[in-house]
């Protein structure tokens, strides 16, 4: 058994149990309580593959943090026995995996990042979007202008 898998703990309750037969009175994940190496290395590459497109990068947080980040759980598939990490997402249900994915990112995107890191709740800013002229019937002539600038430099 690895020592560094039976560290510190945050139980995150998820609310009402989805569980077939809700034999739960609340689903609940314990996260651990701080990143481990995998961890920080996943999310540093995955900043790294996705440095441009933000919203990329929030995906690939909420699935590393999804992956990596639960310890234990109740969620079950019916068979009374939590169900393994691979189907651990899909039975929370996008609304959950939000929860805990807010929950993982407070316990471990500063603590790898820093206090500037980007977090997952942050919603993706509008675009601008630049009016688009609208064709007139009649053109107008564009007027040349001839902006030049010179700099006179005297070496
Ligand atoms: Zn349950």
């Amino acid at each position: 058994m690895n020592a560094a898998d039976r560290g510190q703990t945050v139980e995150v309750d998820v609310g009402e149990c989805r569980c077939p037969g809700a034999p739960h009175t609340s689903d609940k994940i314990n996260l651990r309580a701080r990143p481990n190496t995998t961890m920080r290395f996943a999310l540093l590459q995955a900043i790294n593959e996705a440095s441009e497109d933000t919203n990329i990068l929030t995906g690939e947080m909420v699935s590393l943090y999804l992956r990596l980040g639960p310890v234990s759980w109740n969620i079950s598939n019916g068979n009374g026995s939590p169900v393994p990490i691979d189907d651990l997402a899909d039975s929370l249900g996008l609304d959950r995996e939000i929860i805990v994915a807010n929950k993982a990112s407070d316990l471990y995107t500063e603590a790898i990042l820093g206090p500037l890191a980007p977090s997952v709740s942050s919603s993706p800013e509008p675009t601008q979007e630049e009016p688009l002229t609208s064709p007139s019937s009649m053109t107008e002539p564009s007027s040349e202008r001839s902006s030049r600038k010179r700099r006179a430099r005297s070496g």
